[in-house]
């Protein structure tokens, strides 16, 4: 019997993917450097648990209403208030089971057949596999040869406009680049839109993890793109928060309406005890999480510090979420059997002789890079990049 063309021509996750591979290592009983996570590595703040404990208690373990509960709603919107300086309607949020959802009901809600999407690289590894199971075409812009370079201009994206072009995704901070897009970038990229007939989906989930500035919302700065600007969001990475599947979106009433009734015929809606627990921890907002945040920034640092020491090795350079996006391409050059900067190769040989796992830039769009969640401990960095420096230095 025959399958979907579209969704068999989709790849499963590289970063769930390799994650296993990694778990499996560790099962075998290997110490494993795993820095291909992308995820916090604390726990949820204790707090927020209680509510959800007890709320649970109090019985809240019944279906809640589709697209989020008022409350839930109210909160979100009180966060945009504050912490973006945008408003919304409750009519204009819709809440799901993490923004990876949200994403993938947006992109079904808004795109049709043959309608293009750009995407500057590198990206998040679904927003291409979103986009094609929604039956549009992702239109990547490629990153600049020199990454220290300003990363996204206006002339850049209409370099890859079509007749065909809908929509345009921003990530910043960035996954997988760990980049910042600054104010002024943001601002005349705003500038340029103003007078496109596209969806903008401005994907703010590292927010908090904004480390070179303060995070700067485009719909704030630029109101005119209020009928197509659509900001994503969500509870896991600014609240350690990833396995409570808390996203949002919010946007123009249509969108949000259309979003709301793909959940109706899908996910329904989040359990309620969470929804609680997210109230709670949206209202206390960023000073919730201030000092893993702070020791997130120091391990950013030494991170950088070690990759600095590194012979034939840069990067990006680390403005923000937890990622750092490791240039490997001069190493490779000088790899045998590792042409056209093949850091996929490259990351199966790390992990599987040296224990040591990062996401290869080809998943991300990039060949050449390797991907390092810092979020873990400072033991763990000095010991699994000084492995990464000796797996350089053996392939050569
Ligand atoms: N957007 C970006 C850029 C991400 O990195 C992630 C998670 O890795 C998500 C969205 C989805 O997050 P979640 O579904 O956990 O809310």
């Amino acid at each position: 019997m025959e399958l979907s063309k579209r969704i068999s021509a989709l790849k499963p996750s590289p970063t769930v993917a390799l994650n296993g591979k990694a778990k499996e290592l560790a099962r075998a009983g290997h110490k494993v450097f795993n820095f291909a996570v992308g995820e916090p590595d604390f726990t949820t703040h204790p707090e927020i648990i209680d509510v959800a404990v007890q709320a649970l208690k109090e019985g809240k373990t019944k279906y809640g209403p589709a697209g989020g509960s008022p409350q839930l709603k109210d909160a979100i919107i009180e966060k945009l208030k504050r912490d973006n300086k945008l408003s919304f309607k409750p009519e204009q949020i819709v809440v799901g089971m993490g923004a990876k959802e949200i994403l993938f009901h947006l992109f079904l809600a808004t795109l049709n057949e043959g309608d293009e999407v750009l995407i500057p690289a590198p990206y998040w590894v679904s927003y291409t596999a979103q986009v094609l199971a929604a039956g549009a075409t992702p239109v990547i812009i490629p990153m600049p040869e020199d990454h220290q370079a300003p990363r996204l201009t206006p002339e850049m994206i209409a370099a890859h406009v079509s007749p065909k072009t809908k929509a345009l995704i921003l990530t910043s901070p960035n996954n997988p680049a760990g980049y910042v897009i600054k104010k002024d970038e943001l601002l005349a990229i705003g500038e340029y839109l103003k007078d496109k007939p596209w969806w903008l989906v401005s994907d703010e989930i590292y927010e908090y993890m904004s480390f070179a500035e303060p995070h700067h919302s485009i719909g704030a700065l630029v109101p005119e793109l209020h009928d197509r600007y659509i900001i994503v969001n969500g509870l896991s990475k600014g609240f350690a928060m990833t396995g409570w599947r808390v996203g949002y979106m919010a946007g123009p009433e249509p969108v949000a309406k259309l979003v709301k009734t793909l959940q109706t015929q899908s996910s329904t809606c989040l359990p309620p005890f969470i929804e609680l627990a997210s109230v709670e921890a949206l209202k206390r907002g960023a000073n919730l999480m201030a000092d893993k945040m702070d020791l997130l920034k120091g391990r950013k640092n030494l991170a950088q510090e070690l990759i600095n020491s590194m012979e034939d090795v840069s990067m990006v350079p680390p403005e923000g979420a937890f990622y750092i996006f490791i240039d490997v391409r001069d190493a490779l050059d000088k790899a045998p059997g590792y042409e056209n900067h093949n850091s996929f190769k490259f990351s199966e040989y790390l992990l599987d002789t040296h224990h040591v796992a990062m996401v290869p830039g080809e998943a991300f769009g990039v060949p050449g890079f390797l991907r390092l969640s810092y979020a873990t401990s400072d033991e763990e960095l000095k010991e699994g990049l000084s492995r990464l420096a000796q797996a350089l230095k053996d392939v050569k």
